[in-house]
């Protein structure tokens, strides 16, 4: 696959496009120029990678978020140069390869073999060494490496997972979509002390589920 002056002018256009819906983070519009998109999506869907509002299928029945809610997403972590980031639901690794790029220490954890295997070759491939893949349940989290400054989860969650909360720093941030119908409230968890946190529910999205563990 190769990264075009085609693909590099539509994502200067999708760039322009997420400044108009109000993504002003330079680091994450600076992501988003960078990253060739379409090397995440199978053929049949190259034309449309960079459409800020269409979400496609990758493998496993799952799909790869679409740009303007992982430049929302991004946005609200508000990540920083060297900050232990813990992103649940590594699908396609778009997410992951925005927020390596932004520079954080990236933990990525998803529940379907295929794609975990698939999004640790394309982070080899694009040269994103530094990102640590893990294929396992996300509601238990990745306690080896806690605590985290930040948590990301892109998945759709029935709930906060008190695991997730408690690999939070003091002072931690995790960005959660909740609920378990067909939209989700977008979360911000902050965590003010070792029990207590400050939950802001903000607008609404569409993600797939988070599921319990699975092996396959
Ligand atoms: N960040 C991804 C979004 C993929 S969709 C991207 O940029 O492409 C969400 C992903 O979360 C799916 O791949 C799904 O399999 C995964 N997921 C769902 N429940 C999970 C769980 N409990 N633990 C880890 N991953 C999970």
């Amino acid at each position: 696959m190769v990264d075009s002056f085609k693909h590099q002018g539509l994502r200067r256009k999708l760039v322009t496009q997420l400044k108009e819906k109000g993504i002003e983070n330079k680091a994450v519009l600076e992501a988003i120029d960078k990253i060739p998109r379409h090397f995440f999506m199978d053929n049949a869907f190259l034309d449309f990678a960079y459409q800020d509002d269409k979400a496609f299928p990758i493998s496993c029945g799952q799909t790869i978020s679409q740009p303007y809610t992982v430049a929302f997403q991004t946005q609200l972590l508000d990540p920083q140069k060297n900050e232990k980031v813990l992103e649940i639901g590594t699908g396609s690794g778009y997410q992951s390869c925005v927020l390596a790029e932004i520079g954080v220490k990236l933990f990525t954890m998803e529940r379907f073999r295929e794609l975990h295997d698939q999004a640790k070759k394309q982070f080899e491939r694009l040269g994103y060494k530094t990102i640590k893949s893990f294929f396992g349940d996300g509601f238990k989290g990745h306690p080896a490496f806690a605590p985290y400054d930040k948590i990301l989860v892109t998945c759709g969650a029935p709930m906060i997972p008190q695991a997730l909360v408690d690999q939070l720093k003091v002072g931690g941030l995790m960005v959660i979509p909740v609920g378990s119908g067909s939209e989700q409230i977008m979360t911000t968890v902050l965590k003010k002390s070792a029990t207590e946190t400050e939950i802001i529910e903000l607008t609404k999205f569409k993600f797939v589920p988070m599921l319990a563990e699975k092996s396959r």
